[in-house]
């Protein structure tokens, strides 16, 4: 078997152009633009790199977006009333803290006093919550993502296997409960998991969210199988790749996602959709 390719950049791009398409229409029916407020505290050359994509995605599809470019040496305290300002800002509908915050600052503490209504990375334990009583409203974009891509190929979910390897908050555990709400049978295999082989043998969807480059033999993955891959290493020669050995695997899974233009364009994405959802309050969009 040779894999068919799951492309996150072209599925980015429609539901990107589908976003904006609603922008548009919305503006034209007389609404405002959606905001999207994104703060960043200190001066990490990776979360500015990310900081400025996700506001340019914002800007291109015509959603407002306010930058918050905040000292590494400001309190908590002052971090914590820039977000309720902006809890309260009438054109902002979402609220994007970039992570990871400096050492003196308690991230989950902070990301509680995101209004869940604005919460749109879908962090804040109300959504997440929501998430796992099969309610969601603003749900985790990575995941969320990932979930598109599976629909874009009719994933029947029921009566599979899901495996997802990695159980943080931000990637792991909510894929987990994505799949499960989905209707598959779903493993979780983390730190502790002493031996990875067995689990993603069994696997008919395979979800790798941990960064470590070539964790996941390809020989392991089970004939077609749908692998995604989120991780996202980066190797001495500049280069990125995930967490699975792409070329074996490709040769055994029916569909499998590349490193790059895989999950990754598809966070993106996600988060675009999330703040139009939130400032419309979730009724069915067209994307
Ligand atoms: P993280 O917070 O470091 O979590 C990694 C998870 O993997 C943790 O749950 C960890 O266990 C687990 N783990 C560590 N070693 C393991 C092993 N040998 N076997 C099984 N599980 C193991 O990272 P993250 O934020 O979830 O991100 C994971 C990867 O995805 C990274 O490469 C990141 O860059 C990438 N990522 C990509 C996107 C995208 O949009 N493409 C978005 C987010 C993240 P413990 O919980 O016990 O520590």
């Amino acid at each position: 078997m040779t894999a068919k390719i799951l492309d996150g950049k072209a599925l980015a791009k429609a539901t990107k152009e589908a976003v904006a398409a609603e922008i548009k229409e919305n503006i034209k029916q007389g609404k405002r633009a959606p905001g999207l407020a994104v703060i960043l505290v200190g001066d990490d050359p990776a979360s500015a790199l990310y900081v400025r994509n996700k506001r340019n995605a914002c800007e291109a599809v015509g959603m407002y977006s306010e930058h918050h470019a905040l000292s590494n040496s400001i309190s908590e305290a002052e971090l914590i009333a820039v977000i309720q300002k902006l809890n309260s800002n009438p054109l902002i509908d979402g609220i994007l803290l970039q992570l990871p915050l400096p050492n003196h600052m308690d991230s989950d503490k902070v990301l509680e006093i995101i209004d869940p209504a604005k919460d749109v990375d879908g962090f804040h334990p109300y959504n997440l919550g929501r998430l796992a009583q099969r309610r969601p409203l603003l749900r985790p974009c990575t995941p969320y993502g990932i979930i598109a891509l599976l629909d874009s190929i009719n994933e029947p979910y029921k009566n599979r296997h899901a495996v997802v390897v990695g159980a943080s908050n931000i990637v792991g555990r909510p894929m987990a409960l994505e799949l499960l709400l989905a209707g598959s049978t779903v493993t979780i295999c983390h730190r502790f998991t002493k031996e990875l082989e067995p689990f993603v043998r069994e696997a008919d969807i395979l979800v790798s969210a941990v960064g470590k480059a070539g964790l996941i033999k390809g020989e392991w993955i089970k004939e077609g199988a749908t692998v995604i891959d989120v991780g996202q290493n980066h190797l001495p020669d500049g280069s990125v790749t995930g967490d699975v050995e792409f070329e074996t695997a490709s040769k055994k899974a029916a569909w499998i996602t590349p490193v790059p233009g895989g999950v990754g364009p598809m966070t993106v994405a996600t988060l675009l959709k999330n703040t139009l959802l939130a400032q419309l309050g979730f009724p069915p969009l067209i994307i």
